[in-house]
């Protein structure tokens, strides 16, 4: 019995190492966007995060993302990037992020 091996990436937020799978995968697009991929098979220069909007700010403050993606990153490019994660990291938490009726 052979364990499999788990692939683990390290967060550019907290610089923790963790399973890929419960990591988010950040991709720069062509036009400089930084788009969150759900599925892992986007085209571009990748980035893992926690599904914290804690790790996010971390990675923001310490300039992790241009540096994993190698160039600067408007500031307006993480707000829905912020949003996405605050998304994903509401349903890891178990609740679901539907949008509320409450409009
Ligand atoms: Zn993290």
């Amino acid at each position: 019995m052979t364990p499999k091996k788990i692939p683990v990436r390290r967060c550019v937020g907290c610089g923790e190492g963790k399973p890929k799978k419960v990591l988010l995968r950040l991709v720069r697009t062509a036009e400089g966007e930084i788009s969150l991929d759900l599925t892992g098979r986007k085209a571009g220069r990748g980035a893992y995060l926690c599904a914290s909007t804690a790790c996010l700010e971390r990675a923001r403050k310490r300039k992790s993302l241009e540096r994993a993606f190698g160039a600067a990153i408007p500031e307006d490019a993480l707000v829905p990037l912020a949003e996405e994660i605050a998304r994903a990291e509401a349903e890891a938490a178990g609740r679901p992020a539907e949008d509320a009726d409450d409009g």
